[in-house]
């Protein structure tokens, strides 16, 4: 079971308090985009195997979105930040880095 740590109201707590929502940092494409860059923000989406970066929402609590770094593999969870960010926190890429030294991010 994941352990995750509102960073809104500072709460931790199960998973079954809050509500996933999705891969992070989808760059968003709306009207005057090309059918491409369309298709990839309705449907792709990474499903790797290891760090991932999520959406979540503190359902049974502050009702805040916000995002978390984990390992879809160990359920390791790296850290939880604000969902007011394009791209993960240095605290939270650092705190990856130094768990996984061999993991990159990818674009
Ligand atoms: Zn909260």
């Amino acid at each position: 079971m994941l352990i995750l740590t509102c960073p809104a109201c500072g709460v931790t707590a199960e998973e079954t308090e809050f509500h996933a929502g999705g891969e992070a940092h989808l760059k968003r494409h709306g009207p005057g985009s090309s059918d491409d860059e369309f298709e990839q923000y309705l449907f792709m989406r990474a499903n790797p195997k290891g760090v991932h970066f999520e959406r979540w929402r503190h359902n049974n609590g502050c009702g805040k979105w916000f995002h978390v770094a984990r390992d879809t593999v160990t359920l390791e969870v790296f850290g939880s930040y604000a969902a007011q960010t394009y791209e993960p926190t240095a605290e939270i890429l650092s705190a990856i880095k130094e768990r996984r030294p061999d993991w990159s991010q990818a674009d």
